[in-house]
């Protein structure tokens, strides 16, 4: 079997979408490019998965790919990017900022909507009240300096309302038609209290809370509101694994499609000492995010290479029924924007990401993205990869 044979025939495709917010819309244009046989990852060839794994707004993505009536992965994906534009682009109320002074100042808002805007205002300032009043009651049982005690207490996720997502996901998530679907999802949440992975499957969402996997998926701790189900709490799978790569493994994925929101750590912009004085705590923040994440995945790619290899030369050594993997990533070729634009879910910048995607998939390089190959001989190892990895 050729590798181009081995890359297209019947072995299943999947899909890894990681999380990164409304960047999600750049993973719906690198799709449309390999759903339509546009991208020279697949050879020009229409790809189309069975296999769906998510993390945060990868999860949203997949999970309504997955339950979309239409097989044809290229069909379904329309209606996917359909539900961005009508359902999503342009709203301010799905990640609400509460008491935001300028929506009782815009006299458009109050021509149109006064009461709702009044009353919304007065539900926001109870909502504080009552916050607030919670957080007192707690401030002598923190402990420690007294002086400390208010950084303890203080929490951005106070200001930000989210019921108007999950009101979106509960009317829009079909757990019905995720359960019966001829294809695999699994979506990854982190569970607060036992600090585990934990992967929700289809045959989870054959309940009424099904929507409830995909709040908790994408809820990015400190900001949002954890996500309780069947009594525990969980909060967004990206803190523990971003990229969903080992689920779609386990799904018997053979090629691999994993399209990651953030640069590559060797594309970040040069830092030198005197920059790093200057740069805020949200800028530092963001890089160790960035670092932390894609090392993580690179370590997990860098196994699957080494797999192969010995899979090559000594299958004998490896431990139970692996097989060769084709692993194709697809970056971003410049940043979507800073942690701050996470939330913009701008029509103009949907578009605009949905056409970068299109447009980086058309131009795909193996080599220059790191891609695994089958047949390809294994990366030189550095100091924290080896070939021990066959556990991954
Ligand atoms: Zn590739």
């Amino acid at each position: 079997m050729t590798e181009q044979e081995h890359c297209l025939g019947k072995k299943p495709h999947a899909m890894v979408l990681s999380g990164g917010g409304s960047f999600g819309a750049y993973g719906i244009g690198i799709m449309k490019s390999l759903f339509t046989g546009q991208s020279p990852a697949t050879g020009l060839s229409r790809i189309n998965p069975t296999i769906f794994t998510g993390t945060s707004v990868g999860s949203l993505n997949a999970c309504l790919l997955v339950s979309d009536p239409d097989q044809e992965a290229a069909i379904a994906l329309r209606s996917l990017e359909q539900f961005w534009f009508q359902e999503m682009a342009g709203r301010t109320d799905l990640f609400r900022v509460r008491g935001d002074p300028t929506n009782v100042l815009d006299p458009q808002r109050i021509l149109m909507q006064p009461v709702d805007t009044l009353l919304q205002s007065g539900r926001d300032a109870i909502y504080y009240a009552s916050d607030l009043l919670r957080r007192a009651g707690s401030f002598t049982s923190l402990g420690g300096p007294w002086l400390q005690r208010p950084l303890y207490m203080a929490s951005v996720s106070s200001l930000v309302d989210t019921s108007a997502f999950i009101e979106l996901l509960r009317t829009t998530v079909d757990g019905r038609r995720v359960s019966h679907s001829p294809k695999s999802l699994a979506v990854v949440a982190t569970n607060w209290q036992t600090g585990r992975v934990m992967v929700f499957t289809k045959q989870d969402f054959d309940k009424p809370e099904a929507h409830r996997y995909i709040a908790a998926s994408a809820a990015v701790p400190g900001v949002f509101p954890p996500v309780a189900i069947a009594g525990e709490l969980f909060i967004d799978g990206g803190v523990l694994m971003n990229t969903p790569l080992k689920p779609a493994i386990d799904l018997q994925a053979e090629t691999i499609h994993v399209i990651d929101l953030l640069p590559p750590v060797k594309e970040l912009p040069v830092v030198t000492s005197e920059l790093y004085a200057l740069q805020s705590t949200l800028a530092i923040v963001e890089r160790i995010l960035v670092m932390t994440v894609e090392s993580r995945l690179d370590q997990d790619i860098s196994r699957i290479a080494w797999i192969n290899l010995l899979l090559e030369k000594g299958p004998e050594i490896v431990e139970g029924k692996r097989r060769r993997l084709t692993i194709h990533r697809y970056h971003p070729s410049k940043p979507l924007g800073g942690m701050l634009d996470l939330l913009n879910l701008d029509a103009d910048s949907i578009e605009a990401n949905i056409k970068l995607g299109f447009d980086d998939a058309g131009r795909h390089n193996c080599q220059e993205q790191g891609c695994v190959l089958p047949f390809a001989p294994a990366p030189k190892p550095t100091a924290t990869e080896h070939p021990e990895v066959i556990g991954l």
